[in-house]
């Protein structure tokens, strides 16, 4: 469901294929291209026969299980082993729209990660502005919502919801100043502050080297 055109078939040109939902899992980074300003969002179940759209007022879900928002947009996804853009809806987390909120725009491109913390169910997917692409020309925009009625097999779409978690507080570390800091560095310190790194590097690479000699001499 995730990604299966990304993972299984390569597309090839002038393959037409249905446009697919795509999910950010696993490890490595995700490079999509923004088709659309907007993007569309929701409130989600996770049950047992998988994600399923609230139903609002009488959703028998909300009782039961935690609502979760789910954003969809219209976007292309890199495929780097085919060198191609792959048009697909891609879904945004709550934890990743925190990063995309009012700065998503057409025709920007993003890195997105999922991390893998150690004893953690379902790892956030964080998103990374990432310089311009070169290419200038933006793709016209695609319809997804026929796409996310299947998806959750609705005949209607329940009108757009905004995530509801608050805007990260973003702080910044304050450092400390001390004698022999970068600015008050002299000339002759600042070479030996590049030694020493050099030295650094090397120590940190000769234990790699020699673990290969062992291994070529066997
Ligand atoms: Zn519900």
């Amino acid at each position: 469901m995730s990604s299966r055109r990304l993972r299984a078939e390569a597309p090839t040109p002038g393959q037409k294929f249905a446009l697919e939902v795509t999910r950010v899992c696993d490890t490595g980074e995700w490079i999509v291209y923004v088709i659309s300003d907007r993007y569309y969002g929701l409130f989600t179940h996770y049950t047992k026969q998988g994600s399923r759209a609230c139903q609002g007022v009488d959703c028998r879900f909300c009782k039961a299980v935690e609502k979760v928002w789910k954003g969809y947009a219209a976007v292309e996804l890199l495929h780097k082993e085919a060198k191609c853009w792959v048009p697909t809806v891609l879904e945004l987390t709550e934890h990743a729209e925190l990063d995309v909120r009012g700065v998503w725009k057409r025709g920007q491109m993003w890195g997105f990660t999922q991390r893998v913390p150690e004893g953690k169910k379902h790892p956030a997917v964080t998103g990374q502005l990432l310089p311009p692409r070169k290419d200038p020309v933006v793709p016209a925009e695609f319809d997804i919502r026929p796409v996310l009625k299947n998806f959750y097999r609705l005949i209607e779409l329940p009108p757009t919801v905004p995530n509801p978690l608050p805007p990260r507080v973003v702080v910044e570390a304050r450092f400390i100043e001390t004698p022999g800091s970068k600015a008050e560095q002299s000339p002759a310190e600042s070479i030996g502050a590049q030694i020493l790194a050099q030295r650094l590097n090397r120590a940190l690479e000769t234990p790699r080297e020699a673990k290969n000699g062992v291994a070529n001499g066997h």
